[in-house]
């Protein structure tokens, strides 16, 4: 029964940001669990790569080179997925980047950049899978958030908003398409130890320990923690769950 519950034998999924870091981590969980994976980045070589990592675990997976923040690029992916997996059943909205800078020093540009990156492209990528989710009879969204979704910070203006508004999103799909039984639900990660938060670690004095000290668990977060909240948010197991915002930070959204 339990097995049944979380089994995604033959169902597809797109993850962005998938070669690396959180992303590859609930790709990981997601082909254990038996979904077959198109791997979305701008890194060829990288996504290459993850594909090829994940077909070790008896799935299909594929390299998208895509920009996710491209409205023709990501239509060329969905059609890409859907012509060479067969079908779509799950988007994970991964990719995401920060320029850390205060808001009076932050340019134009750059929160563009990054509200492009984390946030519109959410928008762009669960557009253009909803008419094969609901053509299908139903489908999984995970967006993902941060600790930001909730907290203010002083150098992750742009961050903080674009997290924000991923809740927001999530929260407006979750009722827009209840009736086509797709569920669309947020992650909200901790301090993960990932390429994104390296440099803030080298970069921002005694960080390492702070997280320590605020995270009841004791640790910074793995990408590993991603792969089973991954695999419930995209199987059935969570079909009454929706536009909901699950941390997964080790406590530390919790910690007064
Ligand atoms: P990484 O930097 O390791 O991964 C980011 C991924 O996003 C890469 O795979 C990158 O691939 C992809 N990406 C970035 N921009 C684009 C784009 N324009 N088009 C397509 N793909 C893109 O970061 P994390 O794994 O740490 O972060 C993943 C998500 O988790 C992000 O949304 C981040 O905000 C969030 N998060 C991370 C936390 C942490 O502590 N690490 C905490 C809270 C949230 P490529 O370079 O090939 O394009």
């Amino acid at each position: 029964m339990a097995t049944k519950l979380f089994d995604l034998s033959g169902k597809v999924a797109i993850v962005t940001g998938g070669n690396g870091g959180i992303g590859l981590g609930m790709a990981r969980g997601l082909a254990e669990a038996g979904a077959d994976i198109a791997v979305v980045g701008r890194n060829e070589a990288k996504s290459t790569a993850a594909a090829a990592e994940l077909r070790a675990c008896g799935v299909k997976a594929i390299a998208v080179t895509a920009d996710v923040t491209d409205k023709a690029d990501v239509a060329a992916m969905v059609e890409r997925v859907a012509k060479e997996l067969g079908r779509i059943d799950i988007l994970v909205n991964n990719a995401g980047i920060n320029i850390r800078k205060p808001p009076h020093a932050l340019e134009l540009e750059e929160w563009e950049s990054v509200i492009k990156t984390n946030l519109t492209s959410a928008f762009l990528c669960s557009k253009a899978v909803h008419p094969a989710m609901k053509a299908a009879g139903g489908g999984k969204i995970i967006n993902i958030g941060s600790m930001l979704s909730i907290f203010g910070t002083s150098f992750a203006p742009a961050y903080a908003a674009s997290k924000g508004g991923i809740m927001q999103f999530t929260r407006s799909c979750a009722v827009a398409w209840a009736p086509d039984n797709i569920q669309a639900n947020a992650i909200l990660p901790g301090w993960i130890d990932t390429d994104l938060t390296k440099r803030a670690r080298a970069e921002i004095d005694g960080l390492h320990d702070k997280v320590l000290a605020r995270t009841p668990a004791g640790r910074w977060g793995a990408i590993a923690d991603f792969a089973g909240i991954a695999v419930f948010l995209s199987s059935s197991a969570s079909d009454f769950v929706t536009g909901t915002a699950i941390p997964v930070d080790g406590g530390f959204s919790i910690m007064g």
